[in-house]
């Protein structure tokens, strides 16, 4: 691939912008309706910060599954805004290193805005009047979700700053090992990208493979067909069942 196809072009380029300068107004904007709260209840928000964190990776790694397995890079809008960067980063691991602050977020700022919107309607007006905690807790939840693809941009650096490389150590961002996980074809765990803590009982619960089997039951669409082509994705399916039980006597 040229170096000029991995790059956004400038339709996408503009949409990237416009959405990273709304979710700053909005998230400033949230932020001045919360603020006088913060002195009066602390822990309430520091709980939905963290909660925020750990909502952050599941739907990252929701986000990430969706992306990487269903529907197709031609399709308007989402196809090159949202599904054509993680199946780029597929085949070229490394390109994610080379894009700025604005390529590297500005997806994640999009699938944000309706969010912070309802953030924005619950919490206190100038009458004092709205909830704390739930719009808290999603602006928590769409600031880790926008530091999400830069802690994953991080874990594909050879070399990390020392702060990057502490933190990545301590597994309190996304490390590479564990991320690397999930650069193994047919890219089908691991999807979590924030810290990555998630991929442990989702792997262990099997909750994506659970996902695809009801969604192809349901409507016949085939995991990965337009990534792998009909025969690998049909066959990573089957792979994908649970081993059958012996039915024999022990
Ligand atoms: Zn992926
Ligand atoms: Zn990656």
């Amino acid at each position: 691939m040229s170096k000029g196809e991995q790059h956004a072009s400038g339709a996408i380029r503009r949409l990237d912008w416009a959405s990273l300068l709304s979710y700053a107004a909005l998230l400033g904007w949230l932020t001045v309706r919360l603020a006088p709260e913060v002195p009066h209840r602390p822990w309430f928000v520091l709980t939905a910060v963290l909660l925020g964190y750990l909502a952050a990776d599941l739907v990252s790694g929701a986000v990430h599954w969706a992306a990487d397995t269903w529907g197709s890079p031609d399709l308007p809008v989402v196809g090159p805004a949202l599904l054509q960067p993680f199946r780029e980063h597929h085949r070229d691991p490394l390109a994610i290193t080379q894009h700025d602050f604005v390529e590297t977020n500005g997806n994640n700022c999009l699938i944000s805005l309706p969010v912070l919107g309802v953030a924005v309607w619950l919490s206190p007006g100038a009458d004092g009047k709205g909830s704390v905690f739930l719009p808290a807790f999603l602006g928590a939840l769409v600031f880790w979700v926008l530091l999400t693809n830069q802690f994953h941009k991080w874990a594909h650096l050879r070399e990390p700053p020392p702060l990057l490389a502490f933190l990545q150590r301590w597994h309190l961002i996304l490390p590479p090992a564990h991320h690397a996980l999930h650069h193994t074809r047919p890219f089908t765990t691991h999807y979590c990208i924030t810290t990555g803590w998630l991929n442990w009982p989702l792997g262990w619960g099997r909750i994506f493979p659970a996902l695809e089997w009801c969604i192809t039951a349901c409507t016949g669409a085939l995991p990965r067909r337009d990534d792998l082509g009909t025969r690998e994705a049909a066959q990573v399916m089957a792979d994908s069942l649970p081993p059958r039980r012996s039915s024999a006597p022990r």
